[in-house]
């Protein structure tokens, strides 16, 4: 789902719902990691895209639905919190989500180019690493076999690796 498409739902779901202009902006961001998704008191709602990414665009809806519910509340009543009863009842009239999913981690899948074999690290390795198998000294760095960034995946941590 791109930024575009949200914006436009989301100036859709709030003049349905809420019978108001959304003037704010939607963007989907790469750096969250312990939320779905935020809202300033401004209007600028942030999603997150690893998240969307693994659990699809009702998923990703849900949580819109969920931080246009702050933004009304700020724009009316002000401050306000998860624990209130009016905000779980508009999320209940609008099918707003209440409780995230596991959040899932981005994993990098780092590969030897000679034998192919692979790992997982929880974080981007920039050391110099090679391929013990296929290094022309075993035990020592080897420039052939180092060890290179093949791809990203994401894990919900909980559930088994990613191939
Ligand atoms: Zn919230
Ligand atoms: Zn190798």
């Amino acid at each position: 789902m791109t930024e575009e498409k949200l914006n436009a739902l989301a100036r859709d779901l709030y003049a349905k719902h809420f019978g108001r202009e959304f003037k704010g902006e939607v963007v989907l961001s790469r750096k969250m990691r312990v939320s779905a998704g935020n809202c300033r008191p401004d209007g600028r709602i942030a999603l997150n895209l690893p998240y969307c990414e693994k659990y699809g665009e009702d998923e990703a809806v849900r949580v819109l639905k969920h931080e246009l519910a702050h933004l009304f509340l700020f724009q009316t009543v002000g401050n306000h919190s998860h624990k209130d009863r009016v905000f779980n009842e508009i999320l209940d009239r609008i099918g707003g989500a209440k409780v995230a999913k596991p959040m899932p981690a981005i994993i990098f899948v780092y590969a030897c180019p000679k034998c192919h074999k692979e790992w997982r690290f929880a974080r981007k390795d920039n050391r110099a690493r090679s391929c013990n198998e296929c290094s022309l000294k075993k035990g020592d760095y080897c420039k052939e076999a180092k060890i290179e960034l093949l791809r990203t995946t994401l894990w919900v941590p909980g559930t088994e690796l990613p191939a």
